[in-house]
């Protein structure tokens, strides 16, 4: 079985995340060996990239969520580096401002949907607004049980408009969890991420493990899936999401625009130039 198949939340399933390894890695032994294939990886996100920016039809939204230090920005910074800055977009979501929790959740969202031939990357989403949001009881359990048909619709609305959507957990241990905090703690040039809220949070693990399982057992869909990534192993995080992204992206099939122009004709006005420019 593919990976991607492998990693995917089968719609109308209930992942299990506490039966799913966060250190599975593959059929890859160390990241030494996958090396290649990750380097592979990158120069197809890129080509797929320059397609989708020339071809102008397809959008590409990637959701990344995950516990406090599970990778979501080494994430970002692995997938578009590999693409072209021009035709790509990181948008990272924090606490709403009060001017947001005037609107409905998706309103903040939405403004920063690709448009065709874009790839955005959300760190961090609106399903913060089901997790949480639900774990701190921010709004009232009545409120917050009927986002999960409200972002199905608002999902199929943005598929609908030719928007591919991708949305990944990185999924980490609270042992690799700790272990990166202490790597924060002893790197000064890593200080400023550390927050009072990453230790604040840790026990509440549970809970946000059983409100990712209900956020992605009633919002993988066929138009807009949830991959659980096991993402303890940076490496194969990184190799995991870049060829789910890689592989989704070749089904769309695009093909770069015609030249808008009369190419002999362009090639002999070349020739022309050629000859009337000094060497
Ligand atoms: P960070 O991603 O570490 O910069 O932290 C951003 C913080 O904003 C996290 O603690 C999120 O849980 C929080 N956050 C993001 N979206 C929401 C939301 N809709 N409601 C409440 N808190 C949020
Ligand atoms: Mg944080």
């Amino acid at each position: 079985m593919g990976l991607r198949r492998k990693l995917r939340v089968e719609p109308g399933t209930r992942p299990d995340l506490s039966n799913i390894a966060t250190d599975f890695h593959g059929d890859f032994e160390s990241e030494k060996a996958a090396r290649k294939q990750l380097s592979e990886n990158s120069r197809r996100l890129g080509d797929l990239q320059q397609k989708l920016y020339g071809e102008g039809r397809h959008a590409l939204l990637i959701v990344l969520q995950g516990m406090d230090a599970a990778g979501k920005d080494g994430t970002c910074w692995h997938v578009l580096s590999a693409m072209n800055p021009q035709g790509t977009v990181v948008k990272s979501f924090k606490q709403p401002t009060a001017e947001e929790l005037r609107h409905d959740f998706l309103w903040r969202i939405h403004a920063h949907t690709p448009g065709r031939g874009e790839v955005t990357v959300f760190n961090r989403s609106h399903y913060e607004d089901v997790l949480v949001v639900r774990v701190h009881d921010l709004v009232p359990e009545a409120v917050w049980s009927r986002r999960y048909d409200m972002i199905n619709a608002f999902e199929q609305a943005l598929t609908a408009q030719g928007t591919t959507i991708l949305k990944f957990f990185l999924h980490i241990s609270p042992a690799e969890q700790l272990r990166r905090f202490e790597q924060r703690l002893d790197d000064p040039a890593r200080h400023w991420k550390i927050s009072e809220a990453d230790y604040a949070e840790r026990p509440y693990w549970d809970a946000y493990q059983t409100a990712y399982e209900d956020a992605m057992e009633k919002c993988s869909t066929d138009h807009a899936p949830w991959y659980v990534i096991p993402s303890d192993l940076k490496w194969f995080r990184n190799l995991a999401i870049s060829h789910i992204i890689a592989k989704t992206l070749d089904g769309l099939d695009m093909k770069l625009p015609a030249p808008s122009v009369d190419m002999d004709k362009i090639r002999a006005l070349y020739h022309e130039a050629a000859k009337a420019t000094p060497a």
